[in-house]
């Protein structure tokens, strides 16, 4: 399948990788909108993180490798958020689901 997240997964195209385990990688987003942009994806290919819904032991694991990494790099305490945009009006641009983590500045609220 020709997906850009699944040759990140891979290897195949380079990234900068923060976090791995057996199901999931974590890199930074190549257009960071915070100090702390991290996308966490499957290694396996889902579209949307409602397709990831129907497999509970990888949407687990995804929640598992977000909540290690930002105790780890202290985001838990200082704040962050997550985003995962679905479909066209949410302008998901990569059809291969993703976990934006997005941290290390003050955010507003409500997003655009
Ligand atoms: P979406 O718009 O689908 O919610 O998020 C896709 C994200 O992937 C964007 O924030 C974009 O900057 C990031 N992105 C797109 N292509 C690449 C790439 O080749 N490498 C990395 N590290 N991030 C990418
Ligand atoms: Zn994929």
């Amino acid at each position: 399948m020709d997906c850009l997240f699944c040759k990140i997964a891979g290897g195949e195209i380079p990234s900068e990788i923060v976090y791995e385990d057996e199901w999931i990688i974590g890199f930074k987003d190549i257009s960071p909108v915070a100090p702390n942009h991290i996308l966490f994806i499957t290694k396996a290919h889902y579209a949307n993180i409602n397709e990831l819904s129907e497999n509970p032991k990888d949407l687990t694991a995804l929640f598992e490798a977000i909540r290690k990494y930002t105790l780890q790099e202290g985001l838990s305490e200082d704040g962050f958020r997550i985003v995962s945009n679905l479909g066209v009006r949410a302008q998901q641009s990569v059809p291969h689901v993703h976990v934006h983590v997005i941290g290390g500045r003050d955010l507003q609220w409500p997003p655009g």
